[in-house]
């Protein structure tokens, strides 16, 4: 099937999961992420409308930003290293993976150098996989009230990773134990801090994530095929 027939069918069950659950499909967001993938593919979406992206990669997603249409919202997925913020703070429409407040300083930085306001989402390592990225659910408060204090950056929501599994729904109950840390966190009615951005749920749960709330989905294989680390 082409990436175009691929992106279809998951914004089918993007609709369908949002019925099920009395969602708008509006309220979801769905990021065809193109990480490793040519720009040629990319640019066959393009005429269906879709301008929302993720990568992983510094270098590939400044990379791609540069040479594709500016109209592209290019979300910035993956593990940041502070010594690379300064060349993607004006490229990301959206910062997932901030998980320490070293990196928030580091980009609060950059981003008044370049005199713009970053949108950041705190990376939470809901199911507390040793090999994930991520702070505990425990830390997400404290943080996102240190963050709030800094210039130039503002916190709208949460991201996670889930586990990989065959059976989506082993992974239900930390979508919703983040969406309820996402509310709880929304109540303490802190400056900078909105909490409108759930970014959870990749090819094998999205459906899932979306029931429990997700309003970004991040798609890469449903989307792309799978990808081939070895080139
Ligand atoms: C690669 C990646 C995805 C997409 O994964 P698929 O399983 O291919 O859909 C989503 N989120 C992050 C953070 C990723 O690195």
């Amino acid at each position: 099937m082409s990436v175009c027939e691929n992106y279809k069918n998951v914004e089918e069950k993007v609709i369908q999961a949002c019925k099920r659950a009395g969602r708008d499909p509006k309220e979801v967001t769905l990021i065809a992420v193109s990480k490793t993938k040519p720009m040629s593919m990319i640019e066959e979406l393009l005429p269906l409308g879709v301008r929302d992206f993720g990568e992983n990669k510094v270098q590939e997603l400044t990379a791609k930003a540069e040479s594709l249409s500016p109209e592209i919202h290019w979300h910035m997925i993956g593990h940041l290293q502070r010594n690379k913020v300064k060349y993607v703070v004006d490229k990301a429409c959206l910062i997932h993976s901030v998980d320490s407040l070293r990196l928030a300083e580091e980009i609060s930085k950059e981003a008044g150098k370049k005199q713009v306001t970053v949108s950041i989402l705190l990376e939470v390592n809901a199911a507390g996989e040793e090999s994930k990225f991520g702070i505990t659910p425990g830390e997400t408060l404290s943080l996102a009230q240190e963050i709030a204090k800094l210039p130039h950056i503002q916190i709208k929501g949460l991201m996670t990773i889930a586990p990989y599994t065959q059976n989506p729904e082993d992974n239900r109950i930390f979508f919703r134990n983040l969406r309820k840390l996402s509310v709880d966190i929304a109540q303490k009615n802190i400056d900078n801090v909105t909490m409108s951005v759930l970014s959870m749920g990749m090819t094998g749960d999205y459906e899932v994530a979306i029931e429990e709330g997700a309003t970004h989905v991040r798609v890469g294989t449903g989307i792309f095929g799978e990808r081939d680390y070895s080139i």
